[in-house]
């Protein structure tokens, strides 16, 4: 007897004949004798349109309220996947976040995990039940309700596989997998079998459809999860710790192409260059929960102010300008520019590391598609292009193709 954990995204559980579909492939992993506890994200759509409904009462809502309310999204479908399940002869129990012991700081809107107490489950599951839970959300030390960020049932899957030891987390969707590219940009972008977590992980960060915290939460705890469609019934992409056993010439090559088309950027111009600065502009930004991703900070021939540009996600855009303006004098800032028409793209694969000429490779070929860079970043196993948000998929299908992602792998 094998213990799975199983999410099931929004488009999955989308209307009334998905979530009989979803009650199904459950009782079927039941039937074989496994133990399973489902995570459920809200009906497609249905977050999206809790936000508008309270933007329609208020332009800022308060973050608590709005944590609760989101919350409830997911209370809909995992009491309407439990009465199916109930109603195909299966003694099934929905539990909220809390109730299903997931502990998290209190940063509403994008809160993070500290602990998970397992007991509940573990008590339904020994009693024979068919356990599902409310993704995206958990109880601060309060009992206040949070949520995760958008995205975050993928983690809270991964979080319970975890503390469960779970065989595996298995995250249905409505892709078939992991791709080299983006399926729906590339027509012959092809499926993973198998990706590494470090790989997976700058994947996710650089727009391949996973929230990066689960992958992290995978990797940390050694947690094999399996991406797969909850739709068609074929095999789906292993993401788990690889043993570099890939042959030599797959070694060298790279993994996937990413793209994200949310990007925004900011220029502050003419800072003072002197110490502090940089730290005076990123430390309201991050205790004002911004994600500032692409850094690029330039000396001016006078050596006496500095051009610093970054970016955030497009949605990040108004509330970074909002926190900015009143440091200006602070930081002896000049104009403030902004651009919200921009993407990224990205190169990833662990065969990049210690080897010139993916870089200048890259960049040959956005050049010659009349690709303009407008900044640049790499990790180790990553390099990513800021460039036009209307050249993206082109990039992406270039960089497909000029990677050799095209070819039989
Ligand atoms: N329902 C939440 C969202 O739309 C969480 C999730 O889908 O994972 O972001
Ligand atoms: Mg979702």
């Amino acid at each position: 007897m094998a213990l799975y954990v199983h999410k099931y995204g929004g488009s999955s559980v989308a209307d009334a004949d998905k979530i009989v579909n979803v009650a199904r492939r459950i009782a079927a992993v039941h039937d074989q004798g496994h133990q399973i506890v489902t995570v459920v994200s809200a009906m497609g759509g249905t977050t999206d349109e809790l936000i508008d409904l309270a933007r329609t009462v208020s332009n800022e809502p308060d973050p608590r309220e709005l944590d609760f309310l989101l919350s409830t999204g997911e209370l809909v479908s995992i009491t309407l996947l439990s009465m199916a399940l109930r109603s195909l002869g299966y003694d099934a129990i929905s539990l909220s976040g809390p109730q299903a012991g997931i502990r998290t700081d209190n940063s509403y809107g994008r809160a993070r995990i500290s602990q998970v107490d397992p007991d509940r489950i573990s008590r339904e599951l020994d009693a024979g039940r068919l356990v599902i839970v409310a993704g995206f959300q958990g109880l601060t030390p309060d009992d206040d309700v949070t949520t995760l960020g958008r995205g975050g049932s993928d983690t809270t899957a991964v979080a319970l596989a975890a503390a469960l030891g779970a065989d595996r987390c298995d995250i249905y969707t409505d892709v078939e997998g992991i791709y080299t590219a983006d399926p729906r940009v590339v027509a012959n972008a092809s499926k993973m079998p198998e990706v590494g977590y470090e790989e997976m992980l700058e994947l996710a960060a650089a727009g391949a459809k996973m929230h990066p915290r689960s992958i992290e939460l995978g990797a940390a705890y050694n947690v094999p999860i399996y991406v797969a469609s909850s739709f068609v019934d074929a095999t789906g992409t292993l993401i788990r710790q690889v043993s570099d056993d890939r042959q030599m010439e797959d070694r060298i090559k790279v993994t996937g192409i990413a793209y994200q088309s949310n990007v925004a950027k900011v220029t502050v111009c003419g800072v003072a260059d002197r110490p502090g600065v940089a730290a005076g502009l990123f430390e309201p930004l991050s205790e004002a929960g911004i994600n500032v991703d692409t850094i690029v900070q330039n000396t001016s021939a006078d050596r006496t102010t500095t051009d610093i540009s970054f970016t955030v996600t497009t949605d990040d855009l108004p509330r970074a300008l909002r926190v900015i303006a009143p440091l200006e004098t602070a930081l002896g800032m000049g104009q403030v520019i902004s651009d919200p028409t921009l993407a990224s793209v990205s190169v990833v694969g662990s065969g990049m590391q210690n080897t010139p000429g993916y870089a200048s490779r890259m960049f040959r070929i956005l050049a010659d598609g009349g690709i303009n860079i407008d900044m640049i970043t790499t990790s180790e196993i990553r390099i990513s292009c800021i460039i036009s948000r209307d050249q993206a998929q082109e990039a992406v299908r270039l960089l497909h193709q000029g990677f050799e992602l095209d070819k039989s792998r």
